[in-house]
């Protein structure tokens, strides 16, 4: 094996273990957090190699950015579009079912003639555990 290919199959194992990690967490972290996880794993990575496969692995589809306003993106393993909450008091972003997403979606293309490929849907407010510190106080 070439240094190329050496190169190549290491930059192929970072973007698997960057991959994986996220698919594995629930949390939708961003890249900073991902970034700590996956060191423990591959300690000579560095913070730009992590953002540059983030965007290399949202432009194949693979995974979702989540621009939630305020701050950093979050990242999402799960490409298919679903609907988030994401708490204002401890910026939690969870996983929502959207039972008729599929309804929704029709019924725009219905309505312009435009044809939907995809879709952000967030909710804003405060989750359980906030709520209930508001109420201690
Ligand atoms: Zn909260
Ligand atoms: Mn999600």
């Amino acid at each position: 094996m070439n240094r190329e290919e050496g190169r190549g199959l290491r930059k192929t194992f970072q973007r698997q273990t960057i991959l994986e990690q996220l698919r594995r967490m629930k949390t939708h972290p961003k890249a900073e957090d991902l970034y700590r996880m996956v060191r423990k794993r591959i300690p000579t990575l560095s913070l730009g190699t992590v953002y540059r496969n983030l965007n290399l692995l949202r432009e194949q589809g693979l995974i979702l950015e989540l621009a939630l306003g305020r701050d950093a993106s979050h990242w999402d393993g799960d490409p298919h579009p679903h609907p988030h909450f994401v708490c204002r008091g401890c910026n939690r972003v969870v996983d929502l079912a959207l039972p008729r997403g599929a309804e929704l979606v029709q019924g725009v293309e219905e309505e312009t003639g435009f044809e939907v490929s995809t879709y952000q849907l967030e909710f804003y407010g405060l989750c359980q555990k906030c709520l209930g510190k508001q109420k201690e106080v």
